[in-house]
């Protein structure tokens, strides 16, 4: 079949490969419809992590299932099911408490949490190809409704983006009339401004410097903050009478970077620390993985942060992180879009081909005007 794969830093082919089979009874193969280029595939393709090469891309998936093994009784063939990012069993010490995040038996021993395509979370093929396994299949699959090819581009969301920016935002602790700031106006964050509307805030706010992103925020609702006119927390304090946000998410990760070279200000936890008001809480979803080698920053080149804990503990702030449950939101975000109350696919940039995706892997990496959310659609 074929697959994009990775060759090296920046550097990604569609190739060749073993076609992906059922090699255990409770697996279910799935013929990819739609797969979406993510911030997080930026990590492994930048060559920031340990990724092999001829390991293949591709975490936010949703297909046809065309076979499954002989344990798997509820999910059949002719199904179109969304396949959450994260890789799960269902029956470990934290799958049963709904951790599915860090489940235990997708990973290696020492380990938690597993997910399709991805450096160090078990060594999972990705579904930027054909055809792709998925393990502890009946647990797994999230059946789409009859409408599934016809709102591919609103579904496909569900795989990651929607609910971990709806993790986010729940993290913060956010209740219907509070105010909340996010950090980083990517496809996470901007889920992260749509989740926050449904569940009531009074005020979203969505900081960013690329006016395309900033566009699809304001067509939401949100008040667009561009954070190379200014301070970002000037503004935010401007915006709240001086009091802060009540509420923010972080939905930038290891990248970010300050429009006027003050790497002081790039961290974008110690802005969001600045920004919540006193007993605020935050959401962090952005990953935080080692940056080039070349960055500026020490601490940033090892994956670490240089948070401002001090300001953090004064003003009583709570957070929560981490990689988002998606099965957690999954079934109730279907729901909405199903019932037509949400339609994420409005932030959807691109259809393309899996022949085009190294093509399109370099524009979103270099964040290229109008670049904002590829759906690759194999079949
Ligand atoms: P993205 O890179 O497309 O978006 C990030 C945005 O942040 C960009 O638009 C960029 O301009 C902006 N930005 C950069 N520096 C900034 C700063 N200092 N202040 C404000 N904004 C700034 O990526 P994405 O696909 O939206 O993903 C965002 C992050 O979420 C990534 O780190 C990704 O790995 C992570 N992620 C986490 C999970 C999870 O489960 N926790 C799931 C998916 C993605
Ligand atoms: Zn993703």
């Amino acid at each position: 079949m074929k697959a994009l794969v990775y060759n090296g830093p920046r550097d990604v082919s569609v190739s060749e490969v073993p076609d992906a089979r059922i090699e255990r009874p409770n697996d279910v193969l799935v013929k990819i419809t739609s797969t979406n280029i993510c911030g997080s595939d930026l990590h492994m393709y930048e060559g920031r992590t340990d990724f092999d090469k001829g390991r293949i891309f591709g975490h936010e998936n949703l297909g046809e299932v065309i076979e499954v093994g002989g344990g798997v009784d509820k999910i059949e063939v002719g199904d179109m099911v969304s396949v959450p990012f994260n890789v799960s069993c269902g029956h470990c010490r934290n799958c049963e408490h709904g951790l599915t995040n860090y489940c235990l038996a997708a990973n290696e021993p020492d380990m938690a949490g597993g997910a399709y395509g991805f450096a160090d979370m078990g060594g999972w093929a990705g579904g930027q190809a054909e055809y792709l396994r998925i393990p502890w299949g009946d647990f797994q699959c999230l059946r789409l409704p009859d409408d599934a090819k016809e709102k591919q581009n609103d579904y496909t969301m569900l795989s990651d983006i929607l609910p971990t920016g709806w993790h986010a935002v729940e993290m913060s602790g956010l209740v219907p009339g509070e105010t909340i700031v996010i950090y980083g106006g990517g496809p996470v964050g901007l889920m992260a401004a749509l989740s926050a509307s449904v569940k009531g805030a009074a005020k979203v706010m969505v900081v960013d410097r690329h006016p395309d992103r900033l566009k699809l925020a304001e067509q939401i609702g949100a008040i667009p903050i561009d954070d190379s006119k200014g301070s970002p927390v000037d503004q935010i304090m401007e915006q709240t009478g001086g009091r802060g946000a009540d509420r923010g998410a972080e939905c930038v990760g290891y990248q970010a970077h300050d429009p006027q070279g003050n790497e002081d200000n790039a961290l974008t936890l110690n802005n969001l620390v600045a920004s919540v008001k006193f007993t605020g809480g935050i959401g962090t979803v952005g990953v935080f993985v080692p940056q080039d080698p070349g960055a500026p920053d020490e601490l940033a080149q090892q994956g670490k942060a240089r948070f401002d804990f001090g300001s953090f503990w004064f003003k009583g702030q709570q957070m929560g992180c981490g990689q988002a449950p998606v099965k957690r939101y999954n079934r109730h975000l279907r729901n909405l879009i199903a019932e037509n109350k949400i339609a994420p696919s409005w932030i959807v940039s691109h259809n393309l081909t899996l022949d085009q995706a190294p093509e399109a892997y370099q524009h979103f990496d270099a964040r290229d005007d109008g670049w904002t959310k590829v759906v690759l659609n194999p079949a």
